[in-house]
C-alpha cells in the first residue's frame, strides 16, 4: 500500500523544546500529533544523553512477523515503537494496533510497512484493527489502514481523545484532532466479541489504567492477550504517566491482575513495548508496580514530600532489571507519587475497586 502522507518532519529545535517540556514536568501528553512514548524515547535516547539521533534510513526499518501461536503473530519494529498483534486466518488480516514511530528525527507514519508485513504472512486484507489505547505509537496507522478499507475497533473513549485536540496546559502546545479517517468507526464500553479467522476475540475494557480507554484483546481460542502499555516487560512503565488521559498506577495494577485472571498461568503475553512472554512476566511486572507503589504510598502517609520520597531508594532493587536512561528509578517513583496524589484528590476514580468489581 503506498504512503497516503509525507511523513512529518520535526527540526531538532522543536524536539528540544518538547523535550524539555517533558523533563521539566515530569509528565507527557500529546504535544504533536503522534508524540507519544516513543517520541519520550526517542527523544531520551537523542538529547537527554547528549548525542545526536540515529541517521537511520527509511529503507533500512523491518517490521518483523513473529509467529506466537497457530495464526497469531507478533509485529515488531527495528526502530521505536509499539508492539503489533496480528491474527491471520480464512477471513482477514485482524491487526491490534498499527502506531507511528520515530526515525532520526522523523515522526513516521509506517502503515505501509505493516501492510507489506502482513502481506508476508497472509494473502488476506487488513480488514480490522483494534486501538489499545489512543497513543500514536499504537494507533498512529488509523487513518491509513481505514482509507485502505480496514475497520478501526476501539474503546470509545479512544475515539473520543483522537477527536479533541490536544490540551496545551502542560506544553504550551495546542494539536488539532486527529484527521477523520483516524477515528474508531466501531466502538464499545465494556466489552466486545468478535469472530474472525476461527478465533474468538475479545476486547476487555480496564478503567483508568494505562489511559481510560484501554483494551486488552484476547484471542481465546489461542490464548494470546495483547495488553498494550498495560504491560512493559522489563523497562519501568510509562503507565501511571498519563494521568491526563485518566491513566492511574492503581488501575494498572488492576488490569494485570485481570489480564491474569483472564490468560492464566497457560497464556501469551504480548506487551506494548519488550518482548512476549508467560505469565511469569506479567507478574513480575506487576510486583514491580505494586511494591513501588506500596513504599510511595507509605511515605506519603508518613507526610514526606515527593522529593523526599524520589530520594529514598524505593526501586533500587529493580533498578538492574527495569531502569533505563529514558525511564530511571527515581523519575518512575516520581511518577507513582503523581498519581497516588492524583488519586488522593478524586477518591471518587477509584479504578481499583472499579475493576474488582466489574469482572469480565
Ligand atoms: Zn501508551
Amino acid at each position: 500500500m503506498a504512503p497516503r502522507r509525507e511523513s512529518r518532519a520535526m527540526t531538532h529545535e522543536t524536539m528540544k523544546t518538547v523535550y524539555a517540556g517533558l523533563r521539566g514536568t515530569g509528565r507527557w501528553h500529546r504535544v504533536a500529533r503522534g508524540v507519544t512514548v516513543a517520541a519520550v524515547v526517542c527523544l531520551g535516547v537523542c538529547l537527554g544523553l547528549g548525542c545526536s539521533p540515529p541517521e537511520t534510513e527509511v529503507a533500512e526499518l523491518v517490521i518483523q512477523a513473529t509467529p506466537v501461536a497457530d495464526g497469531i503473530y507478533v509485529l515488531t519494529k527495528s526502530g521505536i515503537g509499539g508492539n503489533i498483534g496480528l491474527c491471520v486466518g480464512d477471513d482477514d488480516a485482524f491487526l491490534v494496533d498499527c502506531g507511528d514511530f520515530f526515525v532520526g528525527n522523523l515522526l513516521m507514519p509506517f502503515a505501509d510497512e505493516i501492510a507489506r508485513t502482513v502481506a508476508s504472512v497472509s494473502d488476506r486484507p487488513i480488514g480490522h484493527v483494534v486501538n489499545t489505547h489512543w497513543h500514536a505509537d499504537h494507533a498512529g496507522g488509523n487513518a491509513d489502514l481505514a482509507i485502505a478499507g480496514a475497520v478501526v475497533i476501539a474503546h470509545e473513549n479512544v475515539r473520543e481523545r483522537l477527536a479533541a485536540p490536544a490540551g496545551p496546559e502542560a506544553y504550551n502546545v495546542t494539536m488539532p484532532p486527529s484527521e477523520p479517517e483516524a477515528l474508531p468507526i466501531l466502538t464499545y464500553t465494556d466489552s466486545m466479541t468478535l469472530y474472525r479467522n476461527g478465533e474468538e476475540i475479545h476486547l476487555i475494557h480496564p478503567p483508568n489504567a494505562h489511559t481510560d480507554g484501554d483494551t486488552i484483546v484476547h484471542f481465546r481460542n489461542a490464548n494470546v492477550l495483547h495488553l498494550g502499555d498495560l504491560y512493559y516487560n522489563g523497562m519501568y512503565p510509562f503507565s501511571p504517566l498519563d494521568a491526563a488521559s485518566g491513566g492511574s498506577v492503581d488501575g494498572t495494577i488492576a488490569a494485570l491482575d485481570r489480564a491474569l485472571a483472564i490468560g492464566g498461568d497457560d497464556a501469551t503475553y504480548i506487551p506494548g513495548h519488550g518482548p512476549v512472554s508467560g505469565a511469569e512476566g506479567v507478574r513480575a511486572a506487576r510486583g514491580m508496580l505494586a511494591t513501588v507503589r506500596e513504599r510511595a504510598a507509605a511515605l506519603m502517609q508518613e507526610g514526606r514530600t515527593r522529593e523526599e520520597i524520589v530520594a529514598a531508594g524505593l526501586t533500587d532493587e529493580f533498578d538492574a532489571t527495569w531502569a533505563s536512561p529514558i525511564m530511571t528509578g527515581d523519575a518512575f517513583v516520581g511518577i507513582v507519587y503523581d498519581s497516588l496524589l492524583s488519586h488522593q484528590q478524586t477518591p471518587e476514580t477509584d479504578a481499583t475497586e472499579r475493576a474488582a468489581s466489574d469482572d469480565p
